[in-house]
């Protein structure tokens, strides 16, 4: 009840358009039909109908007050307190529920453009020693929140299987990857976008960031290593990238907001702000499961950069975000050795083979229990 996230989903076996529904429990709720059922009123009605849809674009694109107005009416419809909770309205809403078990699941949105960031200091720092053992962080790390652009049409939802990819290695070299890997990390869709030349300030940088999942950005070491000098990554990432389906709200993580980590240099002014300092960060434990085998556990709190600076930069030389773009934080690694979030920061020479299974897992808790379940990001490697 806390959490209610959004995916897109269709009842397994139908060949009707997938639609938005909400997971409650091992339920998935049918919003649109709640909506056509008469379930909603006005605004909270609007941006019903807009869940018939096949993706979420639609009611991200309208807004924070439509996100609120319909998460508030179905909070309402779902608690038993519901002053005027009538027995029509309980078969309705049961009429609108689905068995978990039976719905298949969708990417939850169409997704323009993707970015994904490096705003783990601790994995950047780690990373960094493997190649320059006394000079880890390059200079700009601490003052800006370094990205590369990713590519959208190879995100795919949790479950795809992952083909091994071919590439180039080494001059004389070309066949399938030999050191593919996982990472860890949080992704965040845009809402409503900003208009090309506007930049968005830091205060405003939340209210256009609809919801969050999980995101494994798979990566092939060698044909990464090979082929990012001096440009970045490319087609050792490019191949797939793994998303959760159910996108859980950034009004359902306001609790879990918290103290962003301190920056030392204080970065420029227009990345910083007293109140994304004090509320900026995101309180999400985040774990890797590797054929069973738990292989970290890390917390979402300890990233350097926060998800209102990344937009933030983003935006500062006027570059537009529009709805349902996607923006990745980068291996979520904390400072402990056990919560470091992919293969090759564990360093062990261990790399994926086929047939393995990558899990990852987030909640958000309080009070010793979890509240709120981002669900699993799962991908198989096949060769
Ligand atoms: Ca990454």
């Amino acid at each position: 009840m806390e959490n209610l996230p959004y995916g897109v989903f269709r009842k397994r076996g139908r060949a009707d358009a997938p639609r938005v529904g909400v997971a409650i429990g091992d339920h998935v709720l049918d919003i649109g039909r709640c909506g056509q059922n008469g379930l909603f009123e006005g605004t909270a009605d609007f941006a019903a109908s807009a869940c018939q849809a096949p993706s979420l674009n639609f009611l991200m694109s309208l807004g924070a007050p439509h996100w609120h107005a319909l998460r508030a009416r179905i909070t309402e419809l779902l608690s038993e307190s519901c002053p005027d909770l009538q027995e029509q309205r309980d078969g309705l809403v049961a009429a609108a529920l689905i068995p978990m078990e039976e719905a298949e699941m969708f990417l939850p949105c169409e997704i323009g453009d993707y970015t994904d960031f490096y705003a783990s200091i601790h994995h950047a720092t780690r990373v960094g020693k493997l190649f320059r053992p006394a000079n880890p962080l390059l200079p700009n790390y601490r003052q800006l929140p370094i990205a590369y652009h990713g590519r959208a049409s190879s995100i795919v939802v949790s479950g795809a299987p992952i083909r091994r990819p071919k590439g180039q290695t080494r001059a004389d070299s070309f066949g399938p990857t030999e050191s593919l890997d996982y990472e860890i990390e949080v992704g965040a869709f845009i809402g409503t976008g900003n208009a090309l030349g506007e930049a968005v300030g830091i205060d405003e940088a939340s209210t256009h960031l609809f919801g969050f999942c999980l995101l494994n950005d798979w990566s092939a070491r060698d044909i990464q290593k090979w082929e990012s000098q001096p440009l970045g990554p490319f087609l050792g990432k490019s191949f797939a990238t793994s998303i959760s389906p159910w996108v859980v709200t950034t009004e359902a993580l306001a609790p879990y907001r918290t103290t962003a980590v301190p920056h030392d240099p204080a970065p420029l002014p227009y990345l910083f702000s007293e109140g994304d300092q004090q509320n900026g960060a995101i309180d999400i434990t985040l774990e890797v499961w590797l054929n069973q085998e738990l292989m970290s556990c890390g917390n979402f709190r300890e990233m350097y950069w926060t998800f209102a600076q990344m937009l933030t930069h983003h935006t500062s030389n006027g570059c537009n975000l529009r709805v349902g773009d996607l923006i990745a934080s980068g291996t979520a690694s904390g400072a402990a050795e056990e919560s470091r979030g992919c293969l090759l920061e564990i360093n062990s020479g261990r790399f994926l083979k086929d047939g393995d299974e990558v899990i990852l897992r987030g909640y958000c808790e309080r009070d010793g229990l979890s509240r709120i379940g981002f669900g699993e990001c799962r991908g198989t490697v096949v060769g």
